[in-house]
């Protein structure tokens, strides 16, 4: 078994910030990973613009400068990889951590590739892995996605977007743009605040002048094969449809989470694993979370912006315990 003083599951980059924090502490780190660095940004809509501008995005102080204010994904991408190497993280990529449980001494990990123990543990695994489900019938046809590439398969198809935050405005108007038959289902009655200001009108625009098709106060009873039952106001009608975008959000892996020990409770967001924010360290004892994940169910308190600071509080407070 091989041991590490501080093992972090996730290179998202609140996990590669948490890495480079410990590095300038001279602490030793090792990043588990079970894709390649910042798998969630990989996998978002392929033409993804941030909403924050690169200076925000930016870990351990390392410059991430672009030519507009607001990155893309590609060039997110070629940030953190930069970043990887400048700050030579360890890394061990393509390696998921399976289970864990707590020892006398600290921590022992499964992963799919070998067995580690550790004596403080960093847990900054995001949320993007877990879609919330709707609970409907035909959630789990193969033409409900949870996730959102590319526009150009739904040419002239009939698509329905459910959802009212970022996720869905964005998929709905980039679906409309590529010439697909959009409807957006939301189960509030007005926008959400959530919505960027400056992507809001653009998309009520596209409402208003019937390029969109948005229902307030809607639901999805049922998904069929060519078509999906829709309610609004205890009316039921039945609209054509050839592809669902269910744009309903995303959890942290609570079953993981709950293995380590780490309770689950109510806080100010909602539901979110239970944590000192002061240094991130929860109710087990040398057991940290950094990034999203501290938000729980809540996707829109913690971003990259606020989550990348994380690091450097787990950090410290390692820091502390080392001195006394
Ligand atoms: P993640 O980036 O999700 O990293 C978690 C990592 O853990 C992943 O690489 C995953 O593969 C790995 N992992 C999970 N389970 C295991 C396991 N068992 N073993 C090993 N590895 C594991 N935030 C902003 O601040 N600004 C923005 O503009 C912005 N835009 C966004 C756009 C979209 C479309 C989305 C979905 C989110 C956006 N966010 C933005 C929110 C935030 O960027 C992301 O959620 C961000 O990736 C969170 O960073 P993180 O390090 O906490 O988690
Ligand atoms: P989200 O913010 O969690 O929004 C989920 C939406 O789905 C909400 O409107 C929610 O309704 C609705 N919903 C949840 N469960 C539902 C259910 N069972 N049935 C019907 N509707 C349901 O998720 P997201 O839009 O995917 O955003 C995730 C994160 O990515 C956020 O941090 C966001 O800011 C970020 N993001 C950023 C960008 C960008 O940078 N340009 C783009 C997209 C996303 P309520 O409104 O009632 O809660």
């Amino acid at each position: 078994m091989k041991h590490v003083e501080t093992i972090i599951i996730g290179a998202g980059p609140c996990g590669m910030s948490a890495a480079i924090e410990l590095k300038n502490r001279g602490f030793e780190h090792l990043i588990i990973e079970k894709g390649n660095i910042a798998e969630a940004i990989y996998n978002y809509p392929t033409h993804q613009t941030f909403f924050s501008s690169s200076e925000k995005l930016a870990i351990g102080g390392f410059p991430f400068i672009t030519e507009a204010h607001k990155p893309k994904r590609n060039q997110a991408l070629v940030y953190y990889r930069e970043a990887v190497k400048h700050f030579d993280l360890n890394i061990n990529m393509y390696e998921e951590v399976t289970s864990g449980r707590r020892n006398a001494d600290g921590f022992i990990l499964e992963t799919s590739k070998d067995t580690y123990s550790c004596t403080y543990l960093i847990i900054a695994t995001g949320y993007y892995g877990q879609p919330n489900r709707l609970d409907v019938p035909g959630e789990h046809k193969e033409k409900v996605s949870h996730y959102f590439k590319e526009a150009h398969p739904f040419f002239k198809q009939d698509v329905l977007v459910i959802g009212g935050k970022n996720s869905s405005v964005d998929a709905a108007m980039e679906l409309e743009k590529a010439g697909s038959n959009v409807t957006v289902v939301y189960r509030r009655n007005a926008y959400s605040k959530s919505v960027k200001p400056w992507i809001l009108p653009q998309f009520d625009s596209l409402v208003r002048h019937e390029k969109i098709d948005m229902h307030f106060g809607t639901g999805v009873k049922d998904i069929k094969d060519g078509s999906v039952v829709l309610e609004k106001d205890g009316e039921v009608f039945e609209i054509p449809n050839d592809h669902v975008f269910a744009m309903v959000g995303y959890h942290p892996d609570y079953r993981f989470l709950q293995s380590f020990g780490i309770k689950i409770n109510e806080n100010e967001f909602g539901t979110a694993p239970l944590h000192n924010p002061e240094t991130m360290e929860t109710n087990v004892e040398n057991l940290y979370i950094a990034g999203v994940i501290a938000a729980g169910n809540d996707a829109n308190t913690i971003f990259i912006e606020n989550g990348r600071f994380h690091g450097g509080l787990i950090a410290e407070d390692i820091l502390k315990k080392h001195e006394n």
